[in-house]
């Protein structure tokens, strides 16, 4: 495994500059990083929910607060204690052949275990079940680390009314950075960059 594929994280002490543009706060927010800023609430019950894949939650505090948006003349409650969550620091490969996915013109996947490359284009998502160790929430290798839950985690989800995260399934995230263009086409027209590097050499 390279390790170049899971995204970066941020270390703790953990402290955060909120931008609220809801007129609630959301349970979960998906951070820049592969990580989850999430509410008290949520830790609670997920520590109490017997799932797996969210590991070192710790505590974040809160330097600025800008409401924006809808919520910026809003009388706010108080914001609630929060947290950010890692997933596990392992993750989850894609099958690439069964998610037809192709790629930029030499940037194809070089690890044979994190299969990570830089996609043009993908079917849908389809995993190798056999890199899946079991966990309910838990980083995708392939894509730099987005973070993908089981259907055991986003039932409990539901269950649980938390707010902040909408989910697409697996077979119909789908995604072409380049309609109409193959991989050569794609390179013969725009890679000017490496077109350049290679007559250089
Ligand atoms: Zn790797």
């Amino acid at each position: 495994m390279c390790g170049l594929s899971l995204g970066y994280v941020f270390k703790p002490p953990y402290f955060v500059d909120l931008e609220v543009y809801r007129k609630y706060y959301t349970d979960v927010t998906e951070m820049v990083s592969a990580q989850l800023f999430i509410s008290q609430r949520f830790k609670e019950l997920y520590d109490r929910s017997g799932l797996r894949g969210l590991v070192e939650i710790h505590r974040a505090e809160i330097e600025t607060l800008r409401q924006c948006g809808q919520a910026k003349r809003m009388q706010l409650p108080p914001m609630p204690d929060s947290y950010i969550a890692n997933p596990q620091p392992i993750g989850v490969a894609t099958d690439h052949k069964l998610s037809e996915t192709e790629f930029y013109l030499g940037r194809e996947p070089t690890c044979s275990y994190c299969r990570y490359g830089s996609i043009l284009r993908q079917n849908c998502f389809v995993l190798d079940e056999s890199t899946w160790n079991g966990d309910n929430i838990f980083r995708l290798l392939s894509i730099g680390g987005t973070i993908a839950v089981d259907q055991n985690f986003k039932d409990w989800f539901d269950d649980n009314h938390f707010t902040g995260i909408k989910f697409i399934r697996a077979e119909e995230d789908s995604r072409d950075y380049a309609p109409g263009l193959t991989p050569q086409q794609y390179y013969d027209r725009y890679s000017i960059y490496e077109k350049k590097k290679k007559e250089a050499e």
